[in-house]
């Protein structure tokens, strides 16, 4: 009876894995993995149009799992926001970013993503300026990203928060521009330099003609509003010859010329361009 009743408990043991495991599991080891510090960044290049001189990176966030392998920040950043632990992640990358960027040649900027979170608590002001002032680096060399679906909170105090950054000095891009809603009321209502506009215009505008249109018609309004504008996500030499064509582009950041890779190959990268 002993052996039956164990052997029952290690089905029910098994079927409770089974529902409590992927994200139960994944929720656990996101939250040591952050505590640790485990995470680190990879650097995607923004190119001149050209191609033939780097402005600056964007650091993107990586987490290997000791089992899973690596696991996208597409899944993990969400979830770390559904948790509330999000903004150590933050405090993590900030710091990060500033010291990798304090140790590249000074015309390279880093930028880095915020999220909601992040914009709705004055914290990340101290946060910001303090990884500035330990790692001695410019608030000029430091562009923060923020998106539409972040502002949507409380859009009074990302704003008073964001003017504060860029009166410090830092650049305030748009991120994932066109991609969400009422995208065209935030361009004059927040303290922005830069649109980035999403890969899902840059997708489709080989194939569908409206998407030129469309493209050229955010181009021409943020260049009336004085913003610099980084196309994102060009993958084809097709899409690349109609940006350049259509004079679409300040900076492209896109995997034709670079994906995001380890900060040594970037800076590598970019020093050997700028020679020449
Ligand atoms: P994002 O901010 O829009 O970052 C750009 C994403 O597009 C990156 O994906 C990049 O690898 C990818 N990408 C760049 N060029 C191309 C291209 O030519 N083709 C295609 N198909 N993709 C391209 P990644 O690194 O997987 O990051 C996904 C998202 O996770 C980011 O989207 C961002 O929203 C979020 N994320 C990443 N790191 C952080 C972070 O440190 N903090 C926060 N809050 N979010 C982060
Ligand atoms: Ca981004
Ligand atoms: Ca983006
Ligand atoms: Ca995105």
């Amino acid at each position: 009876a002993k052996r039956r009743d164990k052997n029952r408990w290690v089905l029910f043991e098994e079927s409770m894995n089974q529902q409590y495991s992927a994200r139960q599991r994944l929720k656990v080891d996101l939250r040591e993995a952050i505590r640790t510090q485990s995470m680190t960044l990879a650097y995607q290049p923004m190119f001149n149009p050209q191609g033939t001189r780097i402005a600056g990176a964007e650091a993107l966030s990586r987490w290997l799992h000791p089992e899973l392998g690596p696991i996208s920040p597409a899944d993990y950043i969400p979830l770390a926001e559904e948790m509330g632990i999000i903004s150590d992640l933050t405090r993590c990358v900030v710091d990060q970013a500033a010291r990798d960027c304090a140790s590249w040649p000074s015309n390279l900027f880093v930028s880095i993503n915020l999220s909601a979170h992040d914009l709705g608590d004055r914290e990340i002001i101290a946060v910001i300026a303090d990884a500035l002032d330990r790692n001695n680096l410019a608030a000029e060399r430091l562009q923060l990203e923020v998106t539409e679906s972040g502002l949507m909170g409380e859009l009074e105090t990302a704003r008073s928060i964001l003017s504060e950054l860029r009166a410090m000095g830092m650049s305030i891009a748009i991120d994932d521009f066109g991609t969400g809603y009422s995208s065209l009321s935030y361009l004059d209502k927040l303290p922005l330099n830069k649109v980035k506009i999403d890969r899902s215009f840059i997708s489709e505008l080989t194939d569908d003609p409206s998407k030129l249109k469309l493209l050229r018609g955010v181009v021409h309004l943020s260049r009336e509003l004085g913003l610099e504008i980084v196309v994102e996500g060009v993958e084809t030499q097709e899409q690349l010859k109609v940006i350049r064509d259509n004079n679409c582009a300040d900076l492209i950041q896109g995997y034709i010329f670079g994906m995001p890779m380890p900060m040594g190959a970037f800076v590598e990268l970019a020093t050997t361009l700028s020679r020449g």
